[in-house]
């Protein structure tokens, strides 16, 4: 028997792109569609019944910047993004040249990176720690919402019914320690597959602001921790170090990780973050 045939959309505006999600109710987001591609492991591709399009969306690929913001429109490539070179915090630069190879992300948008409903995809956890906020459009209202709630909750995105995401805005702040790290499973299929980032801002040789963020199945993130360490004079001394991390394990301890592989890999993350910080 033939496959169903599917029909793809490509509304240029949103008005279209609503009037079509209205009429078919079961249509798909495809933004770089390299998700899709991920997800399958037969010989033919099969497609949703019914596909939207954003790639003629003109206003989902804007990049704009301001003194304070940059903000790029959900179907700007990763690889778009990486090459605004110093304008982008170094941590989510870093977090982008750690996704794939050069040639997925030409094609893969950062809007589909935050929008996968699979797990809280790589971007994720650089966009929580710089405190952006994502613009969300549906056909009644345009609402904005900080980064660290659209991913709160495991599972799919916070998204309202026929919601989509349209912008994404970065403070540009400066940060002056940026590392992160990809947290890969030992085995296909094993929990705990993510992306950590580690930041922090120094002002005359004061640890001013510290923030770690973990983002996979879950999101993790100790803001005790970092409150701990605000304020403290550097080079920090090695027992501030070890109470940071400790301060790390007791939170680890209080919340259900996926694997204890990712929660000993995150914990020499956080050693390996905070040493460099240290005499
Ligand atoms: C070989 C391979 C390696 C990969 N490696 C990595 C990796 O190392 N790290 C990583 O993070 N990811 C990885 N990915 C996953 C994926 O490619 C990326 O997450 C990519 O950024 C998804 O973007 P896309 O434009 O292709 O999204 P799509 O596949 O088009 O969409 C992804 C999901 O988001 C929805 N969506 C898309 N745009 C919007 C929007 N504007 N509003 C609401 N929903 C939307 C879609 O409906 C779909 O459910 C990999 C994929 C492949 C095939």
């Amino acid at each position: 028997m033939d496959a169903p045939h599917s029909q793809v959309f490509f509304p240029s505006g949103f008005s279209e792109l609503f009037a079509v999600w209205t009429r078919f109710p079961d249509a798909v987001l495809f933004a770089g569609g390299t998700e899709l591609v991920r997800s399958q492991d037969g010989r033919l591709l099969v497609l949703p019944r019914n596909i939207l399009s954003l790639n003629q969306m003109d206003e989902l690929q804007r990049i704009t910047r301001t003194e304070r913001y940059l903000e790029v429109g959900a179907m700007v490539k990763l690889n778009e993004i990486i090459q605004l070179g110093k304008t982008v915090p170094e941590v989510l630069s870093m977090t982008l040249r750690g996704i794939a190879g050069p040639f997925l992300r030409n094609i893969a948008t950062i809007g589909g990176n935050l929008c996968s409903s699979r797990r809280k995809m790589d971007a994720a956890a650089p966009m929580i720690a710089l405190d952006a906020r994502y613009e969300l459009r549906s056909a009644a209202q345009v609402r904005w919402i900080s980064a660290s709630r659209f991913s709160s909750l495991p599972g799919p995105p916070a998204f309202n019914r026929q919601e989509l995401l349209t912008r994404i805005r970065i403070p540009l702040e400066q940060w002056d320690y940026s590392l992160c790290r990809k947290m890969q499973p030992s085995r296909p299929g094993e929990p705990g597959e993510g992306a950590a980032v580690f930041i922090a801002q120094i002002q005359k040789n004061i640890l001013t602001e510290i923030r770690v963020v973990f983002a996979g199945q879950i999101v993790l993130r100790d803001k005790n921790s970092e409150t701990f360490l605000a304020g403290k004079q550097l080079p920090l001394d090695r027992r501030e170090a070890k109470q940071f991390v400790e301060l790390w394990k007791t939170y680890l301890s209080a919340v259900e990780i996926p694997s204890t592989i990712l929660q000993a890999k995150l914990l020499n993350f956080i050693e390996a973050g905070i040493l460099g910080l240290t005499d």
